[in-house]
Formats: C-alpha cells, structure tokens, sequence
C-alpha cells in the first residue's frame, strides 16, 4: 500500500473543546500535509500584549498585537510558535491567554494582519507542492480560505467541550475547576460568535460535524473518508 497524500487546503473550523486541533493535527500526518494552527497565531499575540503590561480591551493592545512578531512551522509532527524567537507553545495555552485570546481576536485590523500571513503560509505551501495543508481555527472556510475544496466544521455540547478542555488542562498540569471551565468556554463561544469581524460560524458549504458522541478516531476516519470521496487524497505507488 502507498502513502496517502493530500491536495488542496482542508478548512477545519468549530469552537474549542471539539477535538479540531487533534484531528486536524492526526490528519495532516496521516495524508503527509502540512498543518497550520491559526488559534496558536492570535494566542502568540495575545501574549505579546499581556508581556507587554496592556489589556486585551484597551486600544493600544491592537498595536502591540500588530507589532509582535511571530513565526509559525507547520510540520504536524512538530507545530511551532515562536513570539520573538522565542518558543512560547506552552506558554500560550495557559490561563492568562485563554482567557484573554478572545478580546484581542476581535481587534479587526489584529485579523487583516493574521489572515494574509496565514495566506501566505498557505500559499508557500501549495507552491511548494505536492501536497497540501490541513488549516484549523474559526474562520478559515468563510474568510481565510473560502475556496478550501473541503471544509469541515466541528460542534460538540459546550459541556463535553467543557470536559475535554478540563482533561487537556489536567494533562498538561494544570489546575481544573470543572464550573470554570464550562464558564470559560461559554464566555469564549459568545465572544467568538458575537464579533462583528469574522465571528464563528460554519461555512455556506461546509459539512458540520457534531463529535460530541464520538472519539478522535471515529472523526478522523469521517474526514478522511471525506477528503476522498471529493478526490482531495491521492495514493502514491509505492516501489
Ligand atoms: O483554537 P484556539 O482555542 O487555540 O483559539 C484561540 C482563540 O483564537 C479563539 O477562541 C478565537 O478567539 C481566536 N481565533 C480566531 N480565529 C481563528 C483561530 C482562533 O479568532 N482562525
């Protein structure tokens, strides 16, 4: 059997706690494509601003949030977010910029610069070809990428959601309060679906995908199966 590759731009959008990063991640390592996590991009800035003493609500963070320079690798084996240089992909799922994320994330002029760069890191991509690239966040079918030959958009109750955030939380070593959490990603969700810039909602014609009954592996399958059926996956012949 030959390796699987993917063609095109995979759009996977869906509030948090809906397993997009897992699969998206698993599926660009499966099909031999690139991967790129836009949430980690408004995460690095939003740190930025937050090392930089200012709130997420006040109007010089956006400036800062322009400012901040950042670089994001998109091998699925190894994602990576610096802020400077410096590596800050653990430092950016904590609390303070969970909590803060949303806010700077509205700032209309924070997503201009956002969108064209994730743009261009896709269009690097697809030139570079063969291969293509599974993209993850909120507004990638409707605005980063509206021609993605695929989209996908996940939902799942905000209490399973809830649930699972807790445990990645509780993985990675951090304290859990399950009522904050559920809180938290419910705050998140009407801020993300409330702004007047891009907010969170699926696609026109993307496929919506309640996971909140089903495992990482039972989504994967149903993306892969996807990509395929529209011709997306190619089998290289191996020998
Ligand atoms: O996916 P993740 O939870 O890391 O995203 C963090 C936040 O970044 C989201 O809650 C949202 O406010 C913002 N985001 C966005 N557009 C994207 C990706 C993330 O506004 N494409």
């Amino acid at each position: 059997m030959g390796a699987e590759r993917l063609h095109g731009v995979l759009a996977v959008d869906g509030p948090s706690g809906t397993g997009k990063s897992t699969v998206a991640r698993r599926l660009a390592r499966e099909l031999n494509a690139a991967y790129l996590d836009t949430g980690s991009m408004y995460r690095a800035v939003t740190l930025a601003v937050l090392r930089a003493g200012r709130s997420p609500e006040a109007p010089e963070a956006a400036d800062v949030a322009l400012d901040a320079s950042i670089e994001v690798g998109t091998d699925p084996s190894a994602p990576s977010i610096l802020l400077g240089g410096e590596d800050v992909a653990e430092e950016i799922r904590g609390e303070a910029v969970t909590t803060s994320v949303s806010a700077v994330s509205a700032y209309p002029q924070v997503r201009r610069r956002l969108v064209e760069l994730q743009r261009s890191i896709i269009a690097e991509q697809l030139g570079k070809g063969p291969g293509g690239i599974v993209v993850e966040g909120r507004d990638i079918g409707t605005v980063v990428a509206p021609s993605a030959p695929l989209k996908v958009y996940l939902t799942a109750s905000a209490e399973v959601r809830a649930t699972r955030r807790g445990g990645q939380d509780r993985r990675a070593g951090r304290s859990v309060d399950p009522d904050a959490t559920l809180l938290a990603v419910r705050r998140r969700d009407e801020l993300d679906s409330g702004r007047a810039e891009s907010p969170l909602r699926p696609a026109k014609d993307a496929v919506t995908l309640d996971t909140s009954k089903l495992d990482v592996t039972a989504v994967l399958a149903r993306l892969h199966d996807l990509a395929s059926e529209r011709g997306l996956v190619e089998r290289e012949v191996a020998g």
